[in-house]
């Protein structure tokens, strides 16, 4: 990880480093979203890596890190070693890194074809054959649902490490969201295919609270019963190619919607 000095740590503040795989930034950027809480983070924190926001870094060890991504390349899986090994905590945030991401799509299919129809040179190009979650690879401490993450269940992780306890995050699904903030229920009002109740909580019914299924984007939940939610799903007018496309999205590597998508 070395790349040459970096800056001297003030050594007063615990250290957060933020890190980068195979992801679009969006979920470190839900970071710099935390526009009323980003100054007093900075002045809890000493920010000792987090390129997105400045090119400035200390060396580690790091009490946290923050990891974006999935691991789709050798050196990743290389780096994400080193990572873990400077870390004395290690979060996953979002969907790339907790289940694949949509990039795992690939996984169902041959890379090398992708790969030949994209590139111009394929021999330039080194991947692997699937993409994969940070905790095939490293012990995880805590992993953070999301395609982006919540900023305010960001902000309660990062609090909850930092004060050496357990984050408060519901593992409930999407509908207790729905129940709690008065949000009247599409499938039940208007047949509207919603995979909320087997989404792990934490978008706030988002989707549903503006006439929208959900889309998912969280993940399953602890004890996801995708057996009972497909045939309603079908119900609702989707055929089987549409359920395996409503399951086939931001997490479609995490198992449960593999399954149910009829990938496994
Ligand atoms: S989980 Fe979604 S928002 Fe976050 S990095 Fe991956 S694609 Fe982007
Ligand atoms: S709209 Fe979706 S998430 Fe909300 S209660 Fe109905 S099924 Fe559950």
């Amino acid at each position: 990880m070395a790349r040459g000095e970096g800056a001297v740590s003030t050594g007063e503040r615990p250290k957060l480093a933020v890190w980068k795989f195979a992801s679009c930034d969006g979920c470190q950027l839900s970071l710099l979203d935390l526009e009323d809480e980003l100054l007093a983070l900075a002045g809890a924190v000493e920010l000792a890596d987090f390129r997105e926001a400045t090119s400035r870094y200390v060396e580690g060890p790091y009490d946290l890190s923050l990891v974006e991504g999935s691991i789709t390349t050798p050196h990743d899986a290389e780096r994400i070693q080193d990572v873990r090994r400077a870390s004395k905590a290690l979060v996953t945030i979002g969907a790339c890194a907790t289940a694949g991401g949509v990039q795992a799509l690939r996984n169902f299919a041959d890379v090398d074809e992708f790969v030949a129809a994209v590139y111009a040179s394929p021999d330039y190009i080194s991947t692997l054959a699937a993409s994969t979650p940070i905790s095939a690879h490293v012990q995880v401490d805590f992993e953070l649902n999301g395609c982006p993450i919540d900023k305010r269940q960001l902000l309660e992780v990062v609090g909850a490490f930092l004060h050496g306890r357990k984050p408060g995050i519901p593992s409930t699904s999407v509908c207790t969201e729905c129940k709690r903030r008065g949000v009247v229920c599409v499938t039940v009002a208007h047949g509207t295919p919603c995979l909320g109740p087997v989404t792990h909580a934490g978008c706030g019914a988002l989707c549903p609270s503006y006439n929208r299924g959900c889309y998912g984007c969280f993940g399953p939940m602890e004890t996801p019963n995708t057996r009972a939610l497909i045939p309603l799903l079908r119900a609702c007018g989707l055929d089987q190619r549409g359920v395996q496309r409503v399951f086939g999205t931001f997490n479609v590597g995490a198992e449960p919607f593999t399954k149910a998508g009829g990938r496994a």
